[in-house]
């Protein structure tokens, strides 16, 4: 079995499905995805999926406000993103994080959000999901200063160097790789991934966006796991089976373990 650790159900144009999103889910568990963790990036869109995690037992989600917005919205209170974070269904708070690559302007909104999201974490002892891209090194210094390092979280959506790979490992942090790592310009991301231990990886899609060789321009989904997955144990010279494996325990592990008490 293989898990999406991170997708976004409400952002899916489900045409090819009849509007049915069972039947995109059902398309990607006949691939051997046997988990979605559909993850928030704005107040409504947590909201709208923690009622989807009631019908789905297979689903997970997290809320949170994605540092990219088209328009700003307040920055979250943390009694807010607590008040979310409390229901049952929500294994993790976020996306939250820094882009300095699509948006430099925001970066006083991006980092108070950013630590509000960690607070919240901390507070319900529930994982953080990470967006960082080309901010290493505020990225580190926030979460160094404000994440809770028990309760951990990963940095999604990995595009960064070994070198921050390697920091956040050492904070407990787990390393999530996406179909990027099956791009043609990617050599450098694929060396990252062979240094990253599988015990510390996560694979997923973000999907709608970024979809893996070799359905590059199509809509991604959560199927498409399978090619994040295959081309992981293709860069590192192990079994498709070895990276489902232990992908799904770490998930099981970093997301569902303080569920079980
Ligand atoms: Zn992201
Ligand atoms: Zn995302």
């Amino acid at each position: 079995m293989l898990v999406d650790s991170h997708c976004h159900l409400d952002h899916l144009d489900l045409a090819e499905y009849q509007s049915n999103l069972s039947d995109l889910l059902q398309a990607a568990r006949k691939r051997g995805v046997g988990r979605f963790l559909s993850v928030g990036v704005n107040l409504e869109s947590s909201k709208k999926l923690i009622a989807l995690a009631n019908e789905y037992d297979d689903v997970n989600v997290s809320v949170g406000v994605h540092p990219l917005q088209e328009t700003r919205p307040p920055i979250p209170e943390i009694s807010e993103l607590i008040e979310l974070g409390s229901h049952k269904s929500v294994v993790a708070i976020g996306e939250t994080g820094l882009d300095n690559y699509y948006d430099r302007e925001s970066s006083e909104w991006q980092q108070e959000s950013f630590i509000r999201h960690l607070k919240a974490a901390g507070e319900l002892k529930k994982p953080v999901i990470i967006h960082t891209r080309e901010a290493k090194n505020e990225t580190l210094s926030i979460m160094r200063n404000h994440a809770n390092t028990n309760s951990s979280g990963v940095l999604h959506c990995f595009t960064e160097t070994l070198e921050m790979a390697e920091a956040a490992l050492d904070l407990n942090f787990y390393i999530s790789f996406s179909g990027i790592i099956t791009f043609r310009n990617a050599s450098a991301l694929r060396e990252v991934v062979k240094q990253v231990p599988l015990e510390r990886m996560l694979v997923e899609t973000d999907a709608p966006w970024l979809a893996p060789v070799p359905h590059r321009g199509k809509q991604n989904e959560p199927q498409y796991v399978v090619e994040v997955a295959k081309a992981v144990a293709e860069i590192k010279g192990i079994t498709f089976e070895e990276v489902s494996e232990v992908t799904t325990a770490n998930f099981e592990q970093l997301f569902l373990a303080g569920l079980k008490v």
